[in-house]
């Protein structure tokens, strides 16, 4: 019977795993279905990580390296090369691999951290041929950085999500002509950083409103055409325009993995599409935790490492049997104006003077400055002022729990004053 199985070895389990060490659980076991730990950070060869966690720029690898460096001194067990198939509520995890077949294995608590996966071309309803050339941008991705082939040298992508903005400078350093950057969104879907740094610096234009009409080939794509969209994303006639071309790329969405969950019989929420958790990462089946991109996409993986820390902490609280939840009052995060999703969905509210509920949001549209406004009933209980919040970047605000534990009700709502608009 292992304390701890952490399903997933890139850096939120990893991150799981090593602070349910230090909390002192040592029957640990980390399933990973590829032939290594790290994730998809193992494909993310730009730098731009762990500038929050550790004050420095490192590549995804060198990110990655870090972590899985620490979890080696430990006594933490690894079985890579293993998929997961089932999890059930009772904390029994079923998985296979080549080497050691079908086993079933039994646990006091479970972390799930399966990470999440590209939307591809059938999600989206792409018009057109079905042609060679059409990839995913992690594909293409993994087939640059890993494989060590190009797949293209005349290039268009659809979508402005981070994978798509870093394929774009990634094909042009390696001699590849990147023609555009279509998006169906007003706004873009990535880091205002990765705008600047991969567009902008390279001269790539970013059509926004934009999408793609018609692909056109022979055996591979020769061609797509382009269209503005219309304020309900129909593409406007009389606009379209063709851009000859090799090479699509599709960085349409993510998707976390969340098959497994689903089976369980955990709830999970639609709008995130990742379980409902608790403060401490709880999902709504008592003690499963859940934590990173399966839980909501994150920009960054230095919040990725956070969430993962505070879910370990929180498994060995369980295990231990040191969670006391049966007093504590539960309150609902409700997502308010301009506001998509909240993560956590629930508090626990302790009272705890030293305590804070970390809070992760999205906005709904860009907001040039505006205030995050917690409210109980009519009154508003905080208020955070922030710059530039835009639907592609990931909010934060930290709750303190006294202030919770004042606030008498059952639920509170997250929601955003556009103050800019106030200004004009
Ligand atoms: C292209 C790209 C660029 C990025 N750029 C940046 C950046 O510049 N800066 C930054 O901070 N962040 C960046 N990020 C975000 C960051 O890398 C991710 O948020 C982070 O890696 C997510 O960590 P995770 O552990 O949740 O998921 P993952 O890294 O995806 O790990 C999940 C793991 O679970 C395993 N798994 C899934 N299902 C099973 C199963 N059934 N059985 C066993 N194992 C399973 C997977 O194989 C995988 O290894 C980028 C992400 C991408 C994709």
């Amino acid at each position: 019977m292992y304390d701890l199985i952490v399903i997933g070895g890139g850096p939120a389990g990893l991150a799981a795993a090593q602070a349910a060490y230090e909390e002192g659980l040592r029957k640990i076991l980390v399933v990973e279905r590829d032939g290594e730990l790290g994730g998809i950070l193992n494909q993310c060869i730009h730098n731009g990580f762990g500038l929050h966690y550790f004050k420095e720029e490192l590549t995804g690898p060198e990110y990655a390296l870090r972590f899985i460096r620490m979890v080696e001194k430990t006594r933490i067990e690894f079985k890579t090369d293993t998929m997961v198939l089932d999890v059930q509520p009772d904390c029994t995890v079923s998985m296979i691999s080549k080497e050691e077949g079908y086993q079933v294995c039994e646990a006091r608590s479970i972390v799930l951290a399966m990470g999440c996966r590209e939307r591809a071309r059938g999600a989206i309803v792409l018009p057109g041929a079905r042609l060679a050339g059409i990839f995913t941008a992690g594909t293409a991705q993994r087939y640059v950085n890993i494989e060590g082939h190009m797949v293209g040298h005349r290039v268009v992508i659809l979508g402005s999500g981070d994978i798509g903005l870093i394929m774009a400078r990634r094909m042009t350093l390696e001699g590849a002509k990147v023609l555009a950057c279509v998006e169906i969104m007003p706004y873009s879907g990535g880091l205002t950083r990765n705008i600047v740094q991969c567009l902008h610096d390279n001269d790539i234009p970013l059509y926004l409103s934009h999408t793609i009409v018609d692909i056109k080939g022979k055996n591979r794509v020769e061609q797509v055409t382009v269209a503005k969209v219309d304020d309900f994303k129909k593409p406007v006639t009389g606009t379209e325009f063709t851009i000859d071309c090799d090479t699509l790329l599709l960085s349409v969405g993510l998707i976390p993995e969340n098959e497994l969950t689903r089976k369980a019989g955990i709830p999970v929420d639609e709008r995130t599409r990742g379980a409902y958790v608790f403060d401490n990462m709880e999902t709504l089946t008592p003690g499963i935790f859940a934590c990173g991109n399966v839980l909501h996409v994150h920009d960054l993986v230095d919040y990725v490492t956070l969430e993962g820390q505070r879910a370990g902490r929180a498994a060995a609280v369980y295990v231990k049997g040191d969670q006391k939840t049966e007093n504590l009052r539960m309150m609902t995060l409700k997502a308010g104006k301009e506001v998509t999703y909240t993560v956590p969905q629930y508090i626990r509210v302790s009272g705890s003077a030293d305590e804070s509920a970390p809070v992760f949001f999205r906005v709904g549209r860009g907001i040039l400055k505006g205030a995050v406004v917690v409210q109980a009933e009519d009154e508003k209980i905080a208020t955070f002022n922030r710059e530039h919040m835009s639907p592609g970047e990931m909010e934060r605000v930290a709750l303190p729990m006294k202030l919770l534990s004042r606030a008498r009700v059952a639920e509170i709502s997250v929601s955003v004053e556009d103050t800019s608009e106030l200004l004009k």
